[in-house]
This record gives structure tokens, sequence and C-alpha cells, in this order.
């Protein structure tokens, strides 16, 4: 790294201690640098306290419920499964706080200064605190995050949003869910699997909109063997309470949902950007509010950086530490081309089962190549579900592409899905084609064997 210019207090300022955030942080002093991160709130942001972390505990609990059942479908005594909610939160809320020190610890180490405190931009070069402490550095990363987006309807304030929906202590008898994005998705499965009966109301005609529309099509029908349903063209207009304390959903035709103990709103995140100054520092916004930046995240101010859920990106947090960590790399490195590559980035929604793709869908692959793409697919039942004879099924498949048939896109719904795609996504980066996948002599009897056995 180059010498530190003594007329800054710090080489980085970091606004933010979430994904991208610490990520950078931790870069940067490798390199040398001396780093301030500004966070008011727990370390870790939202993917620790209310995002991925909890979220995935949740998922882990319902999917060990589902097969208690049918542990007791196969011949072993088990009793209905039932979770003991507050014992359930102790271990969640403990493997939590044991991130919080680690990130203290590794601060620590790195001499990085934590501010417990809001900020905000003052200029170019200079950041405020909430407590008045005005800083001055030569390069500034905003990695401020999102925050849950509550409609603008009659009631709203009646409805959670996905940070209050770790807040619970009990599975509510009857749970809305509003939205068919991922968070909506998510919620809803580990609820009914829970113990909640759980109804989904989705304005558009499907969900996961830019997932694989069969997969979506498949998981639709596996939530409604647990007793999830799902109501599409759904156009909430007001939540109304009833007489006993439950709340129903009224739609744009002024129709009345049934009542619900508790309803919940995946209706999108917004960009935390309120308040941080961004406009009298001339940084440029989108429409929706997101930090512009070009490919190596830079702002339309020189030396002011973004990254993470705070930009127009993937909000994914490996996508925001991916980002964070090149930045870093590129300004205090030296590494003057090194930019994350945003393209044929893989995800799972941890639905039960769960869902994951890298790469084009099919239907972006047909806009894109025409009759030039191939597809096979393969639907089957998981052999633990087929032992239970539960119906639940999987469906995968894989989008290809002219005559080499390279992969473009692998499309996985089903038992295992989460921890299969990520493999095949460093195959489909790669440039692998469908011959290579049939040159793999498969792994029998699994699931991810239908990968590379496909006719
Ligand atoms: C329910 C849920 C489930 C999710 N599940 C997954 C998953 O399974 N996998 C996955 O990859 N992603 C998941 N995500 C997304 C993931 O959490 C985000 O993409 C990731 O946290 C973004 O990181 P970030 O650094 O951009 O922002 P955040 O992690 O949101 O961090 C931003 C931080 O900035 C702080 N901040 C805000 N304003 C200021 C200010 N003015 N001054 C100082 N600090 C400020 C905030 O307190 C916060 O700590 C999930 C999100 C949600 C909501």
């Amino acid at each position: 790294m180059r010498m530190s210019d003594p007329g800054f207090d710090f080489d980085l300022i970091v606004i933010g201690g979430g994904s991208g955030g610490l990520a950078g942080a931790f870069r940067a002093a490798t390199h040398g640098a001396r780093v301030a991160l500004l966070e008011p709130a727990p370390l870790g942001g939202t993917c620790v306290n209310v995002g991925c972390v909890p979220k995935k505990a949740m998922w882990l609990v319902a999917d060990l419920s589902q097969k208690i059942s049918m542990a007791a479908q196969l011949g072993f005594s088990v009793p209905a499964p039932q979770l003991d909610w507050a014992e359930f939160i102790a271990h969640r809320q403990r493997y939590i706080v044991n991130i919080h020190h680690s990130y203290q610890q590794r601060l620590d180490q790195n001499k990085i200064a934590l501010l417990p405190a809001r900020a905000r931009l003052i200029t170019h070069d200079t950041v405020e605190t909430s407590d008045g402490v005005r800083l001055r550095a030569p390069h500034i990363l905003v990695a401020t995050g999102g925050h849950p987006l509550r409609p603008r309807i009659p009631g709203a304030e009646l409805g959670l949003v996905s940070d209050d929906f770790f807040q619970l202590c009990s599975a509510p008898a009857r749970v809305a869910v509003i939205g068919g994005g991922y968070i909506g998705v998510e919620l809803s499965g580990v609820l009914q699997a829970l113990g909640s009966r759980v109804d989904m109301f989705v304005r558009g005609r499907r969900l996961l909109q830019g997932f694989d529309e069969d997969l979506t099509t498949q998981l639709v029908q596996d939530y409604l063997h647990y007793g999830t349903r799902t109501h599409f063209g759904f156009d909430v207009q007001a939540l109304e309470q009833t007489g006993d304390g439950c709340i129903r959903l009224r739609d744009a035709l002024g129709e009345h949902s049934e009542p619900f103990d508790k309803i919940i709103f995946a209706t999108g995140r917004r960009p935390s950007t309120d308040d941080l100054g961004l406009e009298q520092a001339g940084i440029a916004l989108d429409a929706k509010g997101h930090i512009t930046v070009d490919a190596y995240q830079s702002t339309s101010v020189p030396g002011i950086y973004a990254v993470g859920d705070v930009t127009a990106h993937e909000a994914l947090t490996p996508v925001a530490i991916a980002a964070a960590r090149r930045l870093m790399d590129r300004v205090f490195a030296g590494d003057a081309d090194a930019k994350l590559d945003y393209r044929d980035i893989a995800t799972v929604v941890f639905a039960h089962p769960p869902v994951g793709k890298v790469g084009m869908t099919e239907s972006e692959a047909r806009l894109q190549h025409g009759d030039a793409v191939r597809v096979y697919r393969t639907g089957f039942r998981p052999m633990l579900h087929a032992l239970a004879d539960s119906p639940q099924r999987s469906l995968f498949k894989l989008v290809c592409v002219g005559d080499e048939e390279r992969v473009v896109g692998i499309h996985l719904l089903g038992e295992g899905a989460d921890e299969i795609l990520q493999g095949f996504a460093v195959a489909l980066k790669r440039g692998i084609t469908k011959r290579d996948l049939d040159d793999t002599v498969a792994i029998h009897p699994t699931s991810a064997e239908e990968l590379v056995l496909m006719r």
C-alpha cells in the first residue's frame, strides 16, 4: 500500500458494519490501511441479525421437523414434533452472539476503529457521526444495506415484516404471507413446517420471478402438499382488524380474506440511503434510491464507493463480500483490474425443498439464443421421500446452447439442491458442455447424480 496521508484521520472510512462493510474493512486493513468502521447496530448487519443466519437456523429446525414426521412414517416410534421455541431461540441467538464476538475480535486484531454511531457524509472526504465526531479519509465505502418495505395501504401497521418474524416466540395458528419473492417463500415454508397454517397472497401469477418457471410451478405443488395454499393475482388494498383480534385482507375488488392471527409483508426492500448526506455530497442515485456505481463500485464522486444492498446488484451476502474485497484489492493493493464479475452468480431459496439456480433460465436463454437452446429435465421423487411415501418431488433442469451444447443454466428444485449447486456453479462458470456432464461418472444413489445422467 502507498504511504498513509497524515492530513487524514484514516485511509478508509466504512459506513455500515454488515456483510459488505466488514469484508471491505478487513481486506483494507490486511493491505495496511488505517480503517474506521461506523455501525450503530450489532455487527454483521442484516445477514447475521435478521437475514441469512437466523433464517437458515429456522429453516434447519423446520427441515428437522419434517424429517421427524417422515421418521414416524418409516417405523420410528417418535411423537409428532413439537418445537420449544424459547429453547431453540436461545440456541439461535447464542450462535449469533458468537459471530458478533468473533467479528469484534477480528476488528481488534486488525486495529480497525469501530465507532458505534450512525454516519452521514458532509463532503467527499468527511463523515460526521451521530454524536458529532468528524472524520476525514481519502476513501469512503458506503455499505448501509437495505430494510424491509411496508406497503402504503390502510392498516399496514397491523402486519409484520421480516425483521419482526425473528421476534416471534411461537408459530401463529393462521398466517398470511403477502409476496411471492424469496423472503415470502422462505418464511411461509418455515412457519408451515413448524405448525402454522399458511396462505400466501401473491399479486403476480407466479412465485420467485427470475427463477425457472417449471420449478416454481412444482414448488407450489410441493407447498400445497404441506398445506400452504398460494393465491395468485391477489392485490392487497388494506388490512382490517376483526372483532376477535384477528386481521383480514381486503383486495382490489373489495373482497375479504378469511381472518389470520398474523400477517407478514414480504413485499420488497428499500436501500438504506435516507439521511446519509448523499445528495449533499453529490452522489447519484437510481429511481429506486440505490446508489449508482460503475463496474468498479465507484460512485459518481471520486473516492466514494458503494457495495452490497445499497446498490442495485443482487442482494446477497456473498455478492456484497466479493465486491468489497475486490474493491479494496484495487484501492489499497494496486490490483487495477480487480472487480466482481456479476455474471452467473448461483443463488438458493431455502424453501421446502430448496430451489437454486445459476446462469440463464430457459426463457432468458430462448430470448437470447432462440432455436439454439436445448433443455434437459428430469423429475423424480428423492429416495427418502419415496421410502416414506411422501409426494414431494424434485425437478432438475439444464439449459444448453449451440451445437456444442454449452451449459448456460442449471436449475434445481429438491432435497439437497442447496448443497449440490455450488460445485456445478463452478463448472458452469468454467464453460462446461453437456458432453462434460455425460463423461462424468455418477455417484449412486444420490439426487446429484441426476445432473450427469440426463438424456
Ligand atoms: C430475511 C432475509 C433472508 C436473507 N437470506 C439470505 C441468504 O440466505 N443468503 C444470502 O446470500 N443473502 C440473504 N439475505 C440478503 C443479505 O442479508 C444481504 O444481501 C446482505 O446482508 C447485504 O449486506 P450489506 O453489507 O449490503 O448490508 P447489511 O448487511 O444490511 O448491512 C448494512 C449495515 O449498515 C448499517 N447502517 C445503515 N445506515 C447506516 C448509517 N447511516 N451509518 C452507519 N451504519 C449504517 C446497518 O445498521 C447495517 O448493519 C437475506 C436477507 C433477508 C432480509
